[in-house]
């Protein structure tokens, strides 16, 4: 067992000082904890020891070991007894590239170079990680920058939590995706990155292709408008039936899931009628929505903190979007939660996703709490953000539970999450892969 060095105290040095994991020889560590919630959606164990090997899970004990040390002579004990241990998070929808938004992200656009996002990316990905979310999915970004990062994360050459990204998300031309919406016209061929936009079925498929040529694990597409979209085209349907069919058909043959933007219910329809894997925002859902969601099994993800974002910027300045994109951002912030409270009685799967990049990187944590707002329990949160998405995200089998066999991916909170699921947004302990990326004393008060 071994620890990052320097064991990181605070998100504000981590791009300071980046964490690199070392390769060490074989070590037990034994993980104390107060509570165990080893499976989300079960009940949690009483006090628990998880026996840790080469960055896995071989063991849990009830209790916290006492007689049995002995036959674990050598090993590194980590104390948690004071505190509730659960499995590593996941948000299931994340943008590391940038957490800019409205009229700066534009800018952004133009002024940033791929290396300086690649630079941002890594400290997003950073403070991702110490808020406790060992695992994201990355639904779109340009250049090809979070495909390095990672790579660079999985070969152990920086730290960051396991990322399956979608490479760049295709749309049509026109569409949520279209790098080029907002410029000046003589400005698209050098912002509008053509390859992934798609109009007409055989352009959809080679879309898809060129993505999987580039090593993503999944394929993003928008079937609508989105609120960031730099043009007032609204918020319904903007690819049609056969395009989508087109893609799903191209991601599935190479054994990709796709994920999909989607607000207005029309957008909604086509894409779980094509049989998508998850629908991301869901902002409209109505009755036939709902019952194709149970029909296909395709996961919700409703990322509700987009409307953090869009709140603090616009406390911050007034003016921070331009007047299209205000009236879809007023519309989102108004509705929000809708289709999750309709979703949640109706036993649409739901897997959690934030968007963070809209919202803040690092507060991915809020999520929870509007989860509950809307209408979910804290254990049913607490199990999207674990259990639902690791199968989402294909992983069912490495991360999500505390079991035998899986990777040992898990943080430790001073209160009881499944009574106040707030106490999510302070996470003290962050191990990844058995290595401990994050241990600070209980804050005061808590
Ligand atoms: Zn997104």
């Amino acid at each position: 067992m071994h620890r990052f060095a320097p064991l990181l105290a605070s998100a504000a040095l981590l791009a300071a000082a980046p964490a690199v994991p070392q390769a060490q020889p074989s070590r037990t560590v034994l993980v104390q904890a107060g509570q165990l919630l080893d499976r989300p959606g079960q009940a949690p164990r009483g006090p628990s020891t998880l026996v840790i090997r080469d960055g896995r899970v071989v063991e849990v004990l009830s209790g916290h070991a006492g007689a049995e040390l002995a036959k674990f002579a050598g090993a590194e004990i980590i104390d948690l007894r004071g505190r509730f241990v659960l499995p590593g998070l996941i948000d299931s929808h994340v943008h590391l590239t940038s957490d800019t938004g409205g009229v700066a992200a534009q800018l952004e656009q133009v002024q940033l170079s791929p290396a300086a996002k690649a630079y941002n990316a890594l400290v997003n990905a950073q403070k991702t990680l110490a808020a406790g979310f060992t695992t994201v999915r990355n639904l779109g970004d340009r250049d090809g920058v979070t495909l390095a990062l990672r790579d660079a994360v999985r070969a152990g050459k920086v730290a960051g939590p396991g990322i399956v990204d979608a490479g760049a998300s295709i749309s049509t031309t026109a569409g949520h995706m279209d790098a080029a919406l907002g410029f000046r016209d003589d400005l698209r061929d050098a912002l509008g990155r053509d390859e992934n936009l798609c109009d007409g079925a055989d352009a959809c498929r080679r879309a898809v292709r060129l993505q999987v040529a580039r090593g993503v694990d999944v394929i993003k597409i928008a079937t609508t408008g989105g609120v960031n979209s730099r043009i007032g085209a609204g918020l319904g349907q903007q690819m049609l039936d056969d395009e989508v069919q087109a893609i799903v058909a191209t991601a599935h043959l190479y054994g990709k899931k796709v994920a999909v933007h989607a607000h207005g219910a029309d957008g909604v329809k086509v894409a779980l009628a094509a049989g998508v894997d998850s629908i991301e925002h869901g902002t409209v859902l109505d009755d036939e929505c709902l019952e194709l969601f149970r029909k296909s099994g395709a996961y919700y993800v409703p990322t509700l903190s987009t409307v953090n974002g869009y709140l603090e910027r616009l406390a911050a300045d007034p003016n921070a979007y331009s007047p299209a994109v205000r009236a879809k951002v007023d519309w989102r912030i108004k509705v929000t939660g809708e289709s999750l409270r309709k979703a949640v009685p109706r036993g649409v799967k739901i897997a959690f996703g934030t968007d963070a990049g809209v919202s803040k990187h690092g507060r991915n944590a809020d999520e929870f709490e509007l989860m509950v707002k809307y209408g979910m329990t804290p254990a049913q949160a607490l199990a999207a953000a674990t259990v639902n998405a690791a199968d989402l995200l294909g992983l069912a089998a490495e991360v999500g539970t505390l079991e035998p066999g899986k990777r040992a991916d898990l943080i430790a909170v001073d209160g009881n999450p499944l009574d106040d699921v707030t106490v999510l947004k302070r996470v003290p302990f962050v191990m990844k892969d058995g290595v401990v990326f994050k241990d600070e004393p209980a804050s005061r008060g808590s």
